[in-house]
């Protein structure tokens, strides 16, 4: 076989926001809801009093998804036509962007997978795009392979979330398999020490799914509410098997990656000191250079800063280029989250 290998320029991010319906909590304290959403005309738009002047702020984006928008309507709407792009040959990125209990963990994985056979209404884009993947490449007869990771990034330190190993007993326990970084010379990185699962159902991802999910928590519990301060990335390769018209044959190879990033807030605010700001620095190192890289992507400017963080290595060969990406910054409508709600609006909108 020969690997297709289009080298072809452009970028493609697409940058879409989500508000959540006003939580219990903040319905308890009468919270105010201060973000309005337009579906149809795509803006977000929120509302400030400073000394008794309203002031509205207004931002357009590629999509927007109001309080009322169901899990379906943002998968069909947003995340399905990225699936065919993947099948297609893309390496395409979708990421959750957002302040800590806004949503990402809810859009990207979403509540129970199904109900009696059928997806709940809670069910998130990633087992939303497993089942479509499989339908797609069932409906094609296609012959294809598959493999999927599941890592987690945590203080520029990656965590393999699918290795079989213990779940860490101690929080820096020295036994933990070491995972390095690597160009592969073709513009790709590789991960050393990472397992890479061949699977060939998607019954067999969702196991792993939760598998991965599952340490994820009890590290969660061990490293007190790591997830607020950690990304996880989940990651389909897919390799298909074409016959062109002229009967060669070919390996089409898409790769979706699925990535809920650590909380967006602002570390001043949540009150991080000293050591702890060592950890939110390396985090926001990510998140910034994720912005910067996005930026300078969008702006077609020379140099890329892939290297500057474990995050943007990781993701190169899925940034720039031949591939798509979708930045799904989720908001809370509450007043009590404003100020955070406008530096996430004001990310997503730069990186459009
Ligand atoms: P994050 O991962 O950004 O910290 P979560 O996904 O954990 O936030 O969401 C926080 C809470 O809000 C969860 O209880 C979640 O179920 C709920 N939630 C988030 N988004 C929605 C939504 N669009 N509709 C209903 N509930 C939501
Ligand atoms: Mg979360």
């Amino acid at each position: 076989f020969s690997t297709r290998h289009d080298k072809e320029k452009g970028v493609n991010v697409q940058v879409i926001v989500r508000c959540r319906p006003l939580s219990e909590e903040e319905m308890k304290v009468r919270a105010a809801p201060v973000i309005s959403c337009n579906e149809s005309r795509r803006e977000v738009t929120s509302v400030q009093s400073i000394a008794n002047k309203q002031i509205d702020r207004t931002f357009q984006f590629d999509k927007v998804f109001g309080p009322s928008a169901k899990q379906k309507d943002l998968y069909d709407l947003a995340v399905s036509p990225i699936v065919y792009e993947v099948l297609e040959g893309y390496n395409c990125t979708i990421f959750a962007y957002g302040q800590t209990g806004t949503g990402k963990t809810y859009t990207m994985e979403g509540g129970a997978r199904k109900k009696n056979g059928e997806f709940s209404v809670d069910a998130g884009v990633i087992p939303r795009a497993v089942e479509q993947i499989f339908k797609i490449l069932e409906a094609q007869h296609a012959e294809y392979n598959m493999k999927v990771t599941f890592l987690e990034l945590y203080n520029e330190e990656i965590t393999d979330l699918l290795a079989l190993e213990e779940t860490p007993k101690f929080v820096d326990d020295k036994s933990k398999k070491p995972i390095a970084l690597m160009e592969d010379g073709k513009g790709g990185v590789l991960v050393r020490g990472l397992e890479e699962e061949i699977v060939c159902t998607a019954d067999e991802i969702y196991k792993i799914l939760e598998k991965g999910s599952a340490k994820r928590r009890t590290a969660e519990t061990l490293l007190n509410k790591q997830s607020s301060r950690s990304h996880s990335i989940f990651s389909i390769t897919i390799h298909i098997k074409e016959v062109t018209p002229e009967g060669e044959e070919m390996i089409k190879c898409g790769k979706l990656n699925l990535v809920d990033l650590a909380g967006s807030e602002n570390i001043s605010r949540s009150g991080a000191r000293e050591g702890r700001a060592r950890e939110a620095g390396e985090i926001n190192k990510s998140l910034l250079t994720l912005g910067r890289v996005i930026n300078a992507l969008v702006e077609h400017s020379g140099h890329i800063p892939y290297r500057d963080s474990k995050l943007t290595r990781l993701l190169r060969d899925s940034l720039g280029g031949k591939t798509k990406t979708c930045i799904i910054a989720t908001v809370s409508p509450s007043i009590q989250c404003l100020e955070e709600t406008l530096s996430t609006l004001d990310y997503a909108h730069r990186a459009k």
